[in-house]
């Protein structure tokens, strides 16, 4: 067998198969080049879910006539030039790929007015230019996509599910560009308009065109710069999570970007307040200097390669950290009347772990009395957002009314947090109180080894511990926001904890973890009957505290059943 050249048809073909892999890519490619046209508004036609026939018209700066055929041919682009433009590339385009791809899996007809005559040209499958009537701005027609590649066609979904796709990505370029003014018309029928935004609200308005009212409303605006990094968008709150990722869209300089390192970084944030399966929404635009990314990765341009990565991680996961810190009861409790105000419990029937039915011994009772106290103090006389106490329920719940209605809290669940909250801030000189009567456990030879190994980082945790023999150790002080009367079993979980995780970079990574052990044993338990005072303790000491909406495990820590809602349980006012 001899080699042959391919000729440049077929070899356009398996090019394509890169680029081009259903309907949705072409409109990604198309909408791409319009962009990169500056073109303020852009129309897009379809019919058969795109599979007919997909048509894209703009009023962008065009093409010359002389640049119709090459315009079609594979590496010819005027968006770079030589191989050090790379390095700072600010079109979406580059890789002069797209059209000729297209052209070879389709039956194309490019039409385009640049401007410097009146009328525009045209060039149709079969390459053949002529004049055609057309306004400043470029068409694109693509025709019966895959006719002559049925491996390709055999692939592709119903109508309905290719629309869909296509929807996706305009729905993600639109969200990139608000100024663009971006129609969707399928069968004859208009299904998107995106006007164009330029202020801020009209921005907002984009993204619930896009995403649906409820996603703004549940959702934390941020902008922050740092170091050449610039992080904006927005982030749901963790009380509006999903089972599914599906709503988490990531733009590098304005690219749609799917990154392992950020989402990694997206995740992290969330660690401590949303629960594990659960997955946050989000927008979030990078913008990065262009020499500090690589976008030559992929043909599609669907990922990046950041020269300093674990820098953008730690700069993302620190922005994130802190805005989701800073969410309090009050943030989450909106004025009745705009739909969905209230916080909704992200899954029901969840197993309280963690709440023993042993009724709370009175030694714990003072000891909180004291901290609830203080708190209760230093309110005044305006309505806080969690309101005030009227009762508690089944030893479980608190009832309190505020401005709304009536305010349901998980008592335990959210003096947990507290607790938790305030070990963590304490972490570097947590307060101990050395024990009157220090206490002698009986504990495993392999606890004792783990008291040897890590006594640094027990002395950390605000515990000290001296080892009486080979199976006995004495505790002699606690952190003093817990209470002495647990101090054994407290020890006891904390050892148990540092076992497990067995090394002292593992204890400092999941430092958070062993505190929100001690926590649990620092907060009141179910069937403990709490004053009116020290319920309003409590929900004063909510309002102040970071992540205090949701539990230690990332369940909501109280619900609010506004009057309106009570009312419809009535048929009140109807
Ligand atoms: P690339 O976008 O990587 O340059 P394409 O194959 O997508 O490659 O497009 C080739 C060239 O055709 C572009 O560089 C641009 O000059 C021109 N072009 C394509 N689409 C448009 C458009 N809508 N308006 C103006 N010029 C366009
Ligand atoms: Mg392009």
């Amino acid at each position: 067998m001899r080699i042959k050249q391919l000729n440049p048809s077929i070899a356009n073909q398996i090019a394509a198969g890169e680029v081009i892999e259903r309907p949705a890519s072409v409109v990604k490619e198309l909408l791409e080049n319009s962009v990169d046209a500056a073109s303020g508004d852009i129309d897009i036609f379809l019919e058969q879910g795109g599979i007919g026939l997909i048509k894209i018209r703009d009023q962008g700066r065009g093409i010359a006539k002389d640049d119709l055929v090459l315009a079609l041919s594979r590496h010819a682009t005027s968006k770079i030039a030589t191989i050090s433009d790379l390095d700072s590339v600010r079109t979406l385009g580059f890789r002069g790929e797209a059209l000729a791809s297209i052209a070879s899996v389709s039956r194309l007809t490019l039409t385009s007015n640049n401007g410097t005559d009146n009328i525009g040209w045209s060039i149709s499958p079969d390459n053949e230019v002529a004049a055609e009537a057309h306004t400043r701005g470029t068409t694109v027609e693509v025709r019966d996509l895959f006719y002559n590649v049925p491996a390709r066609r055999k692939f592709l979904r119903t109508e309905r599910t290719e629309y869909l796709r296509i929807d996706e990505i305009v729905r993600k370029i639109s969200i990139c560009y608000p100024k663009i003014n971006i129609t969707l018309i399928n069968e004859g029928k208009i299904t998107r308009n995106y006007r164009s935004s330029h202020s801020n609200e009209e921005k907002i308005r984009r993204l619930q065109d896009a995403f649906g009212k409820g996603f703004t409303e549940n959702a934390v605006y941020l902008d922050e710069c740092k170091e050449g990094m610039r992080l904006s968008g927005w982030v749901s709150l963790p009380t509006h999570s999903r089972s599914q990722s599906d709503q988490q869209y990531f733009f590098v300089n304005s690219r749609v970007i799917r990154d392992k390192l950020i989402a990694h970084a997206v995740k992290r944030a969330y660690a401590d307040v949303l629960y594990q399966s659960r997955q946050p929404v989000f927008a979030l635009f990078l913008d990065i200097d262009s020499t500090s990314i690589d976008v030559n990765v992929h043909p599609t341009k669907s990922e990046v390669r950041f020269t300093d990565s674990r820098a953008v991680h730690d700069f993302i996961f620190g922005v994130l950290r802190r805005v989701l810190a800073d969410v309090t009861p009050k943030d989450l409790i909106k004025k009745p009347n705009t739909d969905q105000q209230i916080p909704t419990p992200i899954q029901s029937g969840f197993v309280m772990e963690g709440i023993s039915q042993a009724p709370y011994s009175n030694t714990i009772l003072d000891h909180h009395k004291t901290f609830l106290k203080n708190i209760v103090k230093e309110t005044d006389d305006e309505m806080p957002p969690l309101g005030y106490a009227l009762a508690q329920l089944h030893g479980i719940y608190i009832l309190a009314q505020n401005e709304y209605g009536l305010v349901i809290v998980d008592m335990h669940a959210a003096h947990e947090r507290i607790i938790y909250e305030r070990l963590k801030v304490s972490e570097e000189n947590l307060t101990v109180q050395p024990l009157l009567v220090p206490v002698t456990i009986s504990v495993t030879s392999a606890e004792v080894n783990v008291v040897n190994l890590f006594s640094d980082e027990i002395d950390a945790l605000g515990i000290e511990l001296t080892i009486a023999s080979e199976e006995s150790l004495i505790i002699r002080a606690i952190p003093t926001i817990l209470p002495v009367s647990n101090s054994e079993e407290l020890v006891r979980d904390v050892l148990s904890d540092l076992v497990e995780l067995g090394s002292t970079r593992r204890i400092f990574e999941r430092r958070d973890e062993i505190l929100s052990t001690m926590a649990c044993h620092g907060s009141v338990r179910a069937n403990r009957k709490l004053s009116l005072e020290e319920m309003n303790g409590l929900l004063r000491a909510m309002e102040k505290t970071k992540r205090s909406a949701q539990c230690n495990h990332g369940r909501p820590t109280f619900s609010v059943l506004t009057v309106a809602e009570m009312d419809s349980l009535f048929s009140r006012g109807r």
